[in-house]
This record gives C-alpha cells, sequence and structure tokens, in this order.
C-alpha cells in the first residue's frame, strides 16, 4: 500500500516453455490474469493498437500474438481490429494505402490475425477528433479518430530502446502511436537534427525525403533550416552516411513529456476499457519505425501485463535491467534520460510507478 492506494499490479510471465505451455498459452493465461476477459462487453469496438513495424524491420511484436488476443477478445462478444496511426515521417505506414500494405507484407492478414485492419487516422492521417486535456504542454490533444471512437484500446506494445525516448513501451505506444500525423508533428516540434559537415557527402537523399523542404545542399554539405524542419526525423532515418543525428542540444525531455501528454488524452473517457500488454522480447536499441532492425541488446524476458501503463513500462524497465544486470536503455542512449516520461505520466495522473509484481506461470 502507499497511503490508502492499492499499488497496480502487473502481470508477468517469462520465457520459459514446456509441453503445453508455450508462449502463446502464456499469453492467454497472462490476458486472463490481468482481468482482461471481462474487460470488454459484446458489440464493444475494441481498438487492437499495434505497431506494424516499418518495411524491412523485423523486430515487431509477431503478429501470432496478437491472434491469440484478438480471439480472446473475441470470446466476450466484443469486435476487435488492429489499428494504428499513420507516420510522421515518409516511409511505408504515412498514408492508409501504403499502412495497410505494409501491415499486411509483415504479416497481419485477417488471415492471420482474424480481424480487420484499420488505419486510425484515415487515408492521409487528418481524421482525428481533438480530446481536451488541459495539461502543462497541451490544452487538447488530436487522437486518432478509430482510437478515439472505438469503446476500449487494448495496446500491444514491443518494449524495445528508442533513440529519442530511450525506451519504447505502452506509453509511447499510445502516446505517439495514437496521436494524428498533425498531433505528431506536435510531440516532435522541440527536437531538431544536426548535419554533421565531416561525415556528409552532399548526395541529397535527406533534402528529397524532407517533406517541409527544411534541408538544402549547399557546396557539396546539407544545411538545415531549423525555422522549417518540424523535427519528424526521417532525415536521419534516410542518411545513408549516417550524417544526421539528433542535435542534443535541443529537448528529448519535452518530447518524453508530451508523449504522456497525448497518452492522457487517448485514454480519456476509457476508464475500465483498457489493457496493455508489453512484449519485452526481440529489445532491439531503436525504434520499429527503422527499415531494418539491429540485434537484440540482451536475452528476451517475458511479457507482462497491466491496465496501469506507468506501472507496466516501470516494470518492464525493472525487469529488463534485472535481467541484464545493468540500466539498459541509459546506456545505449545516453544522452536520454529515460525516466521523464514516467515521471511526468505519473504527475498528469495516467498511472503510478509503484507497483506488485504478479508471476503467471
Ligand atoms: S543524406 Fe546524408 S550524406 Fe546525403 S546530403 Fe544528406 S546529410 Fe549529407
Ligand atoms: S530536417 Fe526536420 S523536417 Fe526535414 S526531415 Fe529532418 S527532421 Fe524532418
Amino acid at each position: 500500500m502507499t497511503g490508502d492506494r492499492m499499488k497496480s499490479k502487473v502481470f508477468f510471465t517469462d520465457m520459459k516453455g514446456s509441453p503445453g505451455s508455450g508462449m502463446l498459452v502464456k499469453t492467454e493465461r497472462l490476458f486472463d490474469a490481468a482481468g482482461y476477459s471481462d474487460l470488454f462487453k459484446k458489440r464493444e469496438l475494441v481498438a487492437v493498437k499495434i505497431h506494424f513495424g516499418e518495411r524491412g524491420n523485423t523486430a515487431f511484436i509477431p503478429p501470432i500474438y496478437a491472434r491469440r488476443v484478438v480471439d480472446r477478445i473475441k470470446t466476450a462478444g466484443a469486435r476487435p481490429f488492429l489499428t494504428d496511426a499513420n507516420t510522421l515521417y515518409v516511409g511505408g505506414r504515412s498514408n492508409a494505402a501504403s499502412h495497410i500494405v505494409t501491415a499486411l507484407t509483415n504479416g497481419f492478414s485477417y488471415a492471420t490475425v482474424n480481424a480487420p485492419v484499420i488505419i486510425a487516422d484515415g487515408l492521409t492521417g487528418k481524421e482525428y477528433v481533438e480530446v481536451d486535456v488541459g495539461l502543462e504542454h497541451f490544452a487538447s490533444v488530436r487522437i486518432a479518430g478509430a482510437a478515439a471512437h472505438a469503446d476500449g484500446i487494448m495496446a500491444l506494445s514491443h518494449f524495445k530502446g528508442h533513440e529519442m525516448t530511450g525506451f519504447g513501451g505502452a506509453i509511447k505506444n499510445i502516446g505517439m502511436g495514437l496521436g494524428c500525423r498533425s498531433g505528431k508533428q506536435q510531440m516532435h516540434a522541440d527536437v531538431k537534427p544536426k548535419v554533421d559537415p565531416a561525415i556528409c557527402i552532399g548526395c541529397g537523399k535527406c533534402s528529397r525525403w524532407c517533406q517541409p523542404g527544411a534541408i538544402k545542399v549547399v557546396g557539396e554539405r546539407a544545411q538545415i533550416d531549423l525555422s522549417l524542419c518540424q523535427g519528424c526525423g526521417e532525415c536521419i532515418v534516410t542518411c545513408p552516411q549516417q550524417a544526421i543525428a539528433v542535435d542534443w542540444g535541443t529537448d528529448t525531455k519535452l518530447m518524453q513529456e508530451k508523449i504522456a501528454e497525448y497518452a492522457f488524452g487517448a485514454l480519456a473517457g476509457k476508464e475500465g476499457k483498457v489493457g496493455f500488454i508489453n512484449f519485452i522480447m526481440n529489445i532491439t536499441p531503436d525504434c520499429d519505425c527503422w527499415g531494418y532492425s539491429d540485434a537484440a541488446l540482451m536475452p528476451d524476458v517475458g511479457i507482462a501485463a497491466s491496465t496501469d501503463p506507468v506501472a507496466l513500462d516501470q516494470a518492464s524497465i525493472d525487469l529488463v535491467n534485472e535481467v541484464a544486470g545493468r540500466d539498459v536503455f541509459k546506456e545505449t542512449h545516453k544522452n536520454v534520460d529515460w525516466s521523464v516520461q514516467l515521471a511526468h505520466a505519473e504527475k498528469i495522473g495516467l498511472g503510478h510507478r509503484d507497483y506488485e509484481l504478479v508471476k503467471v506461470g
């Protein structure tokens, strides 16, 4: 107990398997142990939020796990659909047509997952609901329409490292993930890139991918006009020389806090109708938005679930660090303080960082 409040429960199953007790069966057990069987009622529309992975990425949650969760939700008679919102950067998921093709390419077909894929902010990312939140950075946030209109949310998050927030888990999945494209721009706006002129070869590739036209090649070196830059990070991903990086003089702390506020908005009005499952597996250094996946930083840890996204992310971090014997994400992204998103999320009432871990066999 903390004061008169019960600690949030986080349910966890490790990677150990045995006949009749593989990870898919354990996923179902976790679902039931977390109380998710009673979360949704007949005919309710449930947004199963998942990152389908960028084209070429291989680290995203395998569709077979989504299938088990979908089937479990359907048992109650509810109507799940798999969803994500379009990306700010120009890639394989920046409009609904490309996004659905990418999802299919990565294995998220109806035949596989037993639910339709609906891109939450529509064809071009402009379908959103302005949700009043009255928080520190935002009076209101722009939540992708299909998620805002759904009766409930089941967030399946690949727990891993992230280049801008240290780690990505439940909070980032629903915060950044359910912001529409202009919402994502609001969250990214304070994070700016920087070109290393010693590495840049002036190929101009970054310039061609920069939507607002902020990059020009001058004298065989790329130059960024920060007054035009939207902070989408597309140029960082695109540069073949890795000559562009986040300028750590800019404020990633602010972005983390903004993500937490977007997460708050995504959950508004859905009290008692949300569940979160973190897949602490294939713990790669960076986001699944990249068109490739780097080697995992450490062995797989397991799967965790909670109705409190803050407790769940904190527990996931603790489990990772306990298995690794070090602060994995601090070591990987030295300039990012990953605790910021958790601290702000707790401050605004999204959840609590103290938790009780319940092991599920
Ligand atoms: S893509 Fe990279 S190497 Fe090419 S111009 Fe841009 S910064 Fe320079
Ligand atoms: S310069 Fe700014 S807007 Fe252009 S691609 Fe890079 S981060 Fe995005």
